[in-house]
């Protein structure tokens, strides 16, 4: 059985950072790859979602400033975008397992624990010193009838054609981006939601701003409503709902949410722990079984599932294994995004109903120059502590992901606003110029 120092399952931003990092200390490695070389982010997630959203968003720009300097709003030719995106990301998995054949060995095929050090892939059993689980979400399936004329957002992420219909289950970020850029290309989109809000995580109030802008383009958005059973009669699929409704569409997309990669592991052979939300570790990303470790979003920390938050872990892994720094895995400041149209991103600490420890300002960003011409509110919400520190930021706006980013060093280095105000002279006009003084 041929032995490694270390064996990584999965390839995706998790596995591949600590690969690339691992290889260049000249110790042996395995890794292993059953689906897309690059995992989720590149192939079928954040990559290909925001070249699109990049078109969808200046299209959408435009219905703003007609009027205003633009005569007519810009048309989504959705067949033309998506091949663009086509020709630009296909060859991605082929490309990365080249990189990968280069510094380390590589096998192709799911692979999984036969003891608490080996692991099986197409028939053969591999032994690693150290093996780390990095096999990622997938995204998890309904199982009503009719689940098998659903769609999941890798399928929506190469959809050739424009369905002239479609509805979206689920308002997580994804279907909420889903829903967007369909409905901007000239789907008439329905939004189906289990209860009654959307974007759960993030600023509700924003949430709702959202709403109120995603219907006033003509989505549709019912809540507390499930699906009961999907029908394909003659040239269209009917939907019905918990309420007996029928709705008539085209395409359906499960947006229900994304789980764990750890069921077809084995991993009650080598004795380590999961549940439903993903593989148990301690602080040091080690799971129940010694020298076996999980990164990415396969782990069940409570801490976002982002490619940002999975090359973390693998730098911190690597550190500690490597490096011999020791001190626990603590969460990093996390900015998180729901590319919609307008955006909403925050950080750290989001206004709550009991927030008596904080004070909450918000400030409207929208007219003056730097917005100007856009109809699209701009409003920002900071939250600080007793201690007049910055602890939390969200936003709602077409900039709001870039503006959210300036605030993420102020909140994670615990700079002040006369810090701020002493050293730093940013670029204006551009939001971090206003932050000096909004601190
Ligand atoms: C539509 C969409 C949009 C997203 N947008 C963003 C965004 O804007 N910003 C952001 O930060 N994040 C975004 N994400 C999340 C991001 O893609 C993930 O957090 C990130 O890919 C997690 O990396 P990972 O390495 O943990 O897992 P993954 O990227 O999922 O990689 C896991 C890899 O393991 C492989 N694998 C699974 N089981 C096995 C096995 N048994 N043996 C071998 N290989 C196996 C899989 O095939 C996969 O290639 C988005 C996700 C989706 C779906």
């Amino acid at each position: 059985m041929k032995h490694y120092d270390y064996i990584i399952l999965g390839t995706g931003p998790a596995g591949y950072k600590l690969a690339k990092l691992i290889a260049k200390t000249g110790k042996s490695l395995l890794a292993v790859e059953g689906g897309l070389f690059g995992g989720t982010c590149p192939n079928v997630g954040c990559e290909p979602k925001i070249f699109l959203h990049g078109t969808i968003a200046a299209a959408l720009a435009t219905q703003q400033l007609v009027g205003k300097g633009i005569a007519e709003p810009a048309k989504i030719d959705w067949s033309q975008l998506m091949k663009t995106k086509k020709a630009r990301f296909d060859s991605w998995p082929d490309e990365t397992r080249a990189i990968y054949e280069n510094m380390c060995d590589v096998e192709v095929g799911y692979g999984k624990f036969v003891g608490p050090h080996t692991i099986e892939v197409n028939g053969k059993q591999y032994q690693g010193d150290k093996i780390i689980i990095a096999t990622g979400h997938r995204p998890h399936r309904l199982t009503l009838p009719g689940h098998e004329l659903t769609h999941d957002s890798s399928d929506v992420l190469s959809l050739s054609e424009l369905p002239k219909r479609t509805v979206v289950i689920g308002a997580g970020f994804v279907g909420i981006e889903l829903a967007t850029f369909l409905a901007a290309a000239g789907s008439e989109v329905t939004i189906l939601v289990r209860s009654d809000r959307i974007l759960r995580g993030f600023y509700q109030k924003y949430a709702q701003e959202l709403i109120t802008k995603m219907e006033q383009r003509g989505i549709k958005i019912i809540f507390f409503t499930e699906t009961q059973k999907l029908e394909q009669i003659d040239n269209e699929l009917i939907l019905t709902t918990n309420r007996d409704e029928e709705i008539p569409t085209d395409y359906v997309i499960d947006a229900s949410g994304r789980i764990p990669n750890a069921d077809k592991l084995n991993l009650e052979s080598a004795g380590i722990e999961y549940d439903r939300k993903g593989i148990t570790v301690d602080d040091h990303l080690m799971t129940t079984a010694s020298d076996v470790y999980a990164i990415g979003d396969i782990t069940n920390q409570k801490l976002p599932k982002l490619t940002t938050v999975a090359e973390y872990e693998a730098g911190y892994l690597f550190d500690y294994l490597e490096k011999g720094k020791s001190e626990a895995f603590v969460a990093p400041v996390i900015g998180t995004t729901a590319f919609a149209y307008p955006e909403l991103a925050q950080v750290g600490h989001i206004p709550e109903k009991d927030d008596s420890n904080f004070e909450i300002v918000e400030h409207d960003l929208s007219g003056g120059s730097l917005y100007a011409g856009m109809n699209e509110q701009t409003k920002l919400t900071l939250v600080f502590n007793h201690g007049h520190q910055l602890v939390g930021a969200s936003e709602i706006g077409a900039q709001a992901a870039d503006d959210i980013n300036y605030l993420i060093p102020v909140i994670g280095l615990k700079i002040t606003g006369d810090e701020w105000r002493k050293k730093l002279v940013p670029i204006y006009p551009a939001l971090a110029d206003k932050i000096g003084g909004l601190l």
